[in-house]
């Protein structure tokens, strides 16, 4: 029996984590002559077999472009694509497969909204929202944009806590508000937005609502629908899928009227030196061609994931977060930032006489992989007048077994420095 697997069987949950386990091959395996603690999810995950597997098939027998050719590899390869634009589209409960645009990532996604939709849409004087606990992707093509139309990207506080202050964000909702930008789960500290009170309020106020479900669409079911949103947008690798890859959902009278994002290939209906006509949706914002195998293998991370019991993944989860905060308490002079509930998947922390970087260095020579630095996140770093922090990010294949070796970890490197 291996480690991993003696440590997942003696696990108090009833989630069957050793069976979800076996599936990741990246799991079993010695960093540093230790075997893998990984608590970096909230960066990117690992993937069970059956993604790279799918990954490995389309390349080893269905590799050709899609839509333009006449043959049987191109065929093979077209229905695999669009077949697996219906399970993200199911997926995050879109109710049109079209609606669906294939994109980098989160990032391309906001980048995409924020050119297309915000060039267009946006006039001088005004607003963008965005929450001080944005990721820099939701941040930073906001601000391109508005320096273009002289329009002013405003943040929306939080509390101490690391909680959006809503009244603070009812305050801000005037008639110059045309976008309220803002993720579901904070990357940094693991807080859970309350996005459908959000996206209504906006609404109310006539303005837009973009959510970044980069951090959420791994722990919970979406239905975009019942979110009250405008537009969502997710990562395939923080979902057990590849990198380079995610995909952006928004209402069809909005990306109807949205001009492209890209020229090129694949975007067009007829192009002449008199006057080229546009795609329709999806097709329209996919200029060149796409990452076929990145969406094989992103629809594979899905069709996985939905063959999981979510609700108890979701309770295991909570139990690691619960343990980790339990035996946060007796070590001195660590410091947890994030709220106390409504809070998933992360753990970020100070620990005092250390700094972040040397506690990423440290534990991971005990084979324990964390993130420290500011997570793209510097603005919120700046409200909590810190640097950086250290992060364990949890996902549903970690065990109690490893929030413990973490605890022990920091134990040994706190004797280094007393
Ligand atoms: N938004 C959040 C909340 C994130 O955590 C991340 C990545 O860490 C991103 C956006 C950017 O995602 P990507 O780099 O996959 O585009």
């Amino acid at each position: 029996m291996s480690m991993a697997t003696a440590q997942a069987q003696s696990s108090p949950s009833a989630f069957d984590v050793a069976a979800v386990r076996a599936q990741f091959p990246a799991l079993h395996q010695q960093v540093n002559n230790q075997p893998l603690i990984y608590l970096d999810n909230a960066a990117t995950t690992q993937k069970p077999q059956v993604v790279i597997d799918a990954i490995t098939r389309y390349y080893s027998f269905d590799n050709a472009n899609v839509h333009r050719g006449a043959h049987c590899l191109s065929s093979r390869a077209t229905e695999a694509f669009e077949e697996s634009r219906k399970v993200v589209a199911d997926f995050i409960g879109s109710p049109n497969h079209d609606q669906i645009i294939w994109v980098r990532g989160v990032t391309e996604a906001i980048n995409l909204v924020a050119s297309s939709w915000g060039r267009s849409s946006l006039r001088a004087g005004d607003r963008v929202l965005v929450s001080t606990l944005e990721h820099h992707s939701d941040i930073v093509p906001w601000q391109l944009i508005c320096a273009e139309c002289k329009a002013e990207v405003v943040p929306i506080e939080v509390s101490d806590d690391g909680i959006i202050d809503m009244d603070a964000y009812t305050t801000l909702l005037d008639g110059r508000v045309k976008m309220v930008a803002i993720n579901q789960v904070s990357n940094a500290l693991g807080t859970i937005n309350p996005v459908k009170e959000i996206a209504k309020l906006a609404r109310e106020a006539g303005a837009l609502t973009l959510v970044d479900g980069a951090q959420a669409v791994a722990h919970w079911p979406i239905d975009v629908t019942e979110l009250g949103c405008d537009f969502y947008a997710f990562s395939g690798h923080k979902l057990f899928g590849p990198t380079g890859i995610g995909a952006l959902w928004g209402r069809r009278e909005l990306l109807e009227n949205m001009p492209p994002f890209h020229g090129g290939g694949e975007m067009i209906q007829r192009v002449s030196f008199e006057g080229t006509t546009f795609n329709d949706l999806p097709f329209k914002f996919e200029a060149g061609t796409p990452h076929i195998a990145g969406v094989i293998g992103l629809a594979a991370a899905v069709r996985w994931l939905q063959g999981i019991d979510r609700k108890a993944a979701t309770d295991h989860e909570a139990q690691l977060l619960a343990r980790c905060d339990e035996l946060a308490q007796s070590v001195p002079g660590l410091q947890r930032l994030g709220p106390d509930c409504n809070r998933i998947s992360v753990f970020s922390f100070l620990l005092e006489g250390t700094h972040p970087e040397d506690l990423g260095t440290l534990l991971d020579q005990q084979g324990i992989a964390i993130r420290t630095g500011h997570h793209c996140a510097q603005p919120l770093m700046s409200r909590f007048d810190v640097p950086g922090t250290a992060r364990a990010s949890f996902s549903l294949y970690n065990t109690h077994e490893e929030v413990d070796a973490l605890f022990s970890g920091l134990e040994k490197i706190q004797t280094l420095f007393t």
